[in-house]
């Protein structure tokens, strides 16, 4: 082997180290230029409803004095201007959290439990609409690794949207059943439904697709979900017939059965 071959090695592996450090500055690029899309696209959801807050204090100021029910009109206004600002900057804190790399710190919990506490939740939000809820036999004593406050802020988000993007005489149900290594939550919905070239789209920050953009969300809730649900290691999955109805599956990984003792 002569000092030929060695060279040879020597540039091959060279030319390797500088493909992945190509790869490497590709990948950081595209990140930053999603950071900056994120920016702008926060900026623009902030300035929409502090432009409509503006405009009803100038209302306010002009004939807020002698016109009572302008003045009540204007008021709810900017009341419900100013909550949508205070959703956003939450869950953008949410999101900033996730880019800064903070994670969430697990622990054993029974599926049961999640689901109850959950449930009720949904049951308030849901009003009059039809919210059924059932954990099947074979999710008894099993248990994931999960955040507790994480893990329902996801199925809030799902069961929220559900509620939202169902009429008052449809169903929401959220389910929970355990088979061989996974436990699967399912929201499912008899609502209006989402598109197939809008199914690969809604988990993206701040897309809302074209039929619900008037329920007035902020488009990050799918986001945040997924982050929680990789945060546990589970797989969110949807299913979806537009004017039927969603379904949206979480797959955790089972963390112990009621046969097995844990520390
Ligand atoms: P938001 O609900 O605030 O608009 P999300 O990120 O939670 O934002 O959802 C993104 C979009 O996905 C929604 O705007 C809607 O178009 C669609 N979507 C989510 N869940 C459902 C559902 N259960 N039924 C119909 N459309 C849904």
């Amino acid at each position: 082997e002569g000092p030929a071959d060695e060279l040879g090695r020597l540039a091959a592996t060279l030319n390797g180290m500088l493909d992945s450090l190509a790869t490497a500055y590709r990948e950081l690029e595209a990140s930053h230029a999603a950071q900056r899309r994120f920016v702008a696209d926060v900026s623009h959801e902030l300035k929409t409803p502090l432009t409509t807050i503006r405009g009803n204090v100038d209302l306010l100021r002009k004939m807020g004095d002698d016109q009572p029910a302008v003045r009540q009109e204007a008021l709810a206004d900017i009341a419900s201007e100013a909550e949508r600002m205070s959703r956003l900057v939450s869950d953008m804190l949410v999101l900033a959290r996730a880019d800064a790399g903070f994670t969430l710190s697990l622990k054993p919990l029974p599926v049961q439990q999640i689901i109850e506490q959950v449930g009720r939740q949904a049951k308030i939000l849901a009003g009059s609409l039809n919210f059924k809820i059932s954990c099947r036999p074979s999710c008894e004593n099993i248990r994931i690794l999960a955040d507790p406050d994480y893990v329902k802020q996801m199925l809030l988000i799902l069961l929220d949207n559900a509620i939202k993007f169902t009429p008052p005489t449809g169903v929401v149900e959220l389910s929970a059943e355990c088979s061989g290594d996974v436990v699967k939550v399912a929201v499912k919905d008899t609502g209006i439904g989402i598109g197939p070239d809008e199914l690969d789209r809604i988990f993206e920050r701040f897309y809302r697709a074209d039929q619900s953009r008037s329920v007035g969300g902020t488009g990050l809730g799918l986001s945040i979900a997924k982050w929680i649900a990789h945060q546990h290691k589970a797989e969110i999955t949807v299913t979806s017939e537009l004017h039927k109805g969603s379904v949206f599956w979480v797959t955790f990984p089972v963390f112990s059965r009621p046969d097995q003792s844990f520390p």
